[in-house]
C-alpha cells in the first residue's frame, strides 16, 4: 500500500495504471467497519482502490467539533493495509486548499438548506469543495459513498451530474452494530449508558416505517419517545427522494400497498451525551 500526502504524487497512479479503473473512497479517518465496507465493495469491481483521509475544516461550523473529531491515522493505515487498499491519500489542509484554487459552484436547489444543511450551515458547501478537489486530484472512474450520509450522497450526485458526468457513483448500505446503531466515528464519544440508549434511534426509524399509514402520529410518538430517553432531537422526518420533500401525513394511508410511489426515507439527527448522531432508512 502506498501512502501519498501530495496531490502531485497521485499523478503516478494514472501513469502507471493507464488501463485500470480507479475507485475512490473519501473519508475523514477514524475508520470503522462501515468505512471498510466501502473499500471491500470497490474490490468486488476489480479496481485500483484509493482512499483519502482528510478531516475537512471547511465542513465544520463549530471549531470545537473539528478539534474533537477523532484522529487515529496509524490505526487507520493498518486497517486499510489489512483489507488490501492500494493507495491512501492523506493531504494537509494547505495541500487541499492552496490559495490559487477557486471554489466550484454547484446548483443544489434547496438540498443544502434542509436537514443537515439547515442545522449545519455551510456544511455541504464544505463537502462539495473538498470532494471536487479530491475528484480532480484522484481522477476516479467509480466513487463509493455510504448511505449513512444520505443527504451527502444526494449532494455528491448533483456534483457528479453537473461537473464530473463520467464518474459512476455507488451508494453502499449502512453498516450497523448488532444493536442496530449505525456505525460512526462519533460513537466512541458515547458513554456506556449512551451506547445502550443510542440504538433507539434506528428502532424509531423502523417504527415510523411500520406505522407509516398514520405517518404524522408515528413521527410525533417516536420524537416524544426519543426525547424521554434523553435525546435532543434536531429532526425526525419522512421525506421523498431525491429532493427530500416532506411526505404529507396521509400519503401512505391514501395509496395501496406495493403501488408505484417515489422512494422515501426517514431521516433523524439527535444528540445524546452531547454527541450528535444521524441515521436514516430508505424504503
Ligand atoms: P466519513 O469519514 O464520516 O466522512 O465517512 C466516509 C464515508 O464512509 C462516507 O461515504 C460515509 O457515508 C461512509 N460511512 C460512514 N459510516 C458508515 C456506515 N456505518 N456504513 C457505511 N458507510 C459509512
Amino acid at each position: 500500500m502506498k501512502v501519498f500526502t501530495l496531490a502531485s504524487e497521485l499523478k503516478s497512479i494514472q501513469q502507471e495504471n493507464p488501463t485500470q479503473k480507479i475507485a475512490f473512497i473519501p473519508t475523514m479517518g477514524a475508520l470503522h467497519q462501515g468505512h471498510l465496507s466501502l473499500v471491500r465493495a470497490s474490490q468486488q469491481e476489480d479496481c485500483l482502490t484509493v482512499v483519502s483521509i482528510f478531516v475537512n475544516p471547511l465542513q465544520f461550523k463549530n471549531p470545537l467539533d473539528l478539534d474533537k473529531y477523532p484522529r487515529t491515522l496509524d490505526a487507520d493505515l493498518q486497517e486499510l493495509a489489512n483489507v488490501g487498499t492500494d493507495i491512501v491519500f492523506t493531504p494537509t489542509v494547505e495541500e487541499m486548499y492552496p490559495p490559487q484554487v477557486e471554489n466550484v459552484v454547484v446548483d443544489l436547489g434547496s438540498l443544502d438548506e434542509k436537514f443537515e444543511g439547515a442545522f449545519r450551515p455551510g456544511h455541504f458547501h464544505g463537502v462539495v469543495q473538498v470532494v471536487y478537489r479530491l475528484f480532480k486530484y484522484v481522477q476516479p472512474q467509480v466513487v463509493y459513498f455510504g448511505e449513512k450520509d444520505l443527504q451527502q450522497c444526494l449532494v455528491i450526485e448533483q456534483l457528479i451530474q453537473q461537473v464530473f458526468p463520467t464518474i459512476q457513483m455507488r451508494r453502499i448500505a449502512t453498516m450497523r452494530e448488532s444493536s442496530g446503531l449505525a456505525m460512526s466515528s462519533r460513537n466512541v464519544r458515547l458513554s456506556d449508558e449512551g451506547r445502550k440508549t443510542a440504538p433507539a434511534l434506528y428502532q424509531s426509524l423502523l417504527q415510523i416505517i411500520e406505522n407509516r399509514k398514520s405517518l404524522c402520529s408515528a413521527v410525533a410518538t417516536e420524537t416524544e419517545r426519543l426525547t424521554q430517553l434523553g435525546f435532543d432531537v434536531e429532526y425526525l422526518s419522512c421525506v421523498s427522494l431525491p429532493y427530500l420533500d416532506d411526505v404529507p401525513c396521509d400519503f401512505f394511508a391514501s395509496i395501496i400497498d406495493d403501488s408505484p410511489r417515489p422512494k422515501c426515507a426517514v431521516l433523524v439527527a439527535a444528540s445524546l451525551d452531547g454527541v450528535r448522531l444521524i441515521d436514516n432508512q430508505v424504503f
